[in-house]
């Protein structure tokens, strides 16, 4: 039998894939006695799932009102973007500074990854790993407050590229993910600070307005397919 611990991280890396992914559209119900239900386990660990799934901007619950996926508006994105990039430049000051060999390693690993669900045509695949990229270089950067902050604002805009943008060619964003890779290897402070900027504002150019609510889900069903994924 799992602790509560490790059902409560599960839930949470279950639903949030769900949500980032948008298999769980902005806007659904998640009501807590379903969700219990699918994770066996009780409404206040449920609640805890649903509290960090708000730190992280990606639900929105509400005094006694059943919880749903959060809707960030447009002018709460520009804001997320904004706060983003301001962090995202201490991110690479850092990460110059520790460079190695194995740094280097693990994100040229990553993108082949990204270029791999690429290939595949898995847009899904593709938002959640160029999400991943910016999250292991949070981790490279050896500052946890950093890296937790980072990976609320990275969630959240994960969420509201999900939402706004059009279908897109990953292609230009892996491209860049190994341009910065270069500037950092070189110790180019400068080249990979403007680069992260330039990437930052490009990936918010593309989170256009589209209003696309979704249907009510079947969110046991989703769940059940995220679930086979987060367990394997
Ligand atoms: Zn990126």
């Amino acid at each position: 039998m799992s602790s509560n611990s490790d059902r409560v991280n599960i839930a949470h890396r279950t639903l949030r894939q769900a949500i980032i992914e948008q298999a769980l559209k902005a806007g659904t119900k998640l009501p807590e006695d379903e969700i219990g239900r699918h994770f066996s386990m009780s409404r206040t660990l449920v609640r805890t799932v649903l509290a960090k799934l708000q730190a992280q901007g990606l639900v929105d619950t509400y005094h006694k009102r059943t919880a749903t996926v959060a809707q960030p508006s447009l002018d709460e994105a520009r804001d997320a973007f904004a706060v983003r990039r301001a962090l995202e430049r201490e991110v690479v000051k850092a990460v110059i500074k520790r460079w190695s060999p194995a740094t280097e390693k693990l994100l040229r690993a990553h993108v082949q990854e990204e270029e791999a669900a690429h290939a595949k045509g898995d847009v899904r695949l593709s938002t959640r790993l160029a999400g991943e990229f910016h999250l292991k270089l949070a981790e490279l950067a050896g500052n946890a407050l950093l890296e937790r902050y980072l990976s609320e604002l990275v969630s959240r805009c994960s969420l509201i590229l999900a939402m706004y943008s059009r279908p897109h060619s990953s292609e230009c964003a892996i491209n860049e993910h190994s341009g910065l890779i270069n500037a950092l290897k070189k110790g180019d402070l400068p080249a990979a600070e403007r680069l992260m900027d330039e990437h930052l504002s490009s990936v918010e150019s593309r989170a256009l307005l589209e209003d696309d609510l979704a249907a009510e889900a079947d969110i046991g069903s989703i769940l059940s397919r995220f679930s086979a994924r987060v367990a394997g």
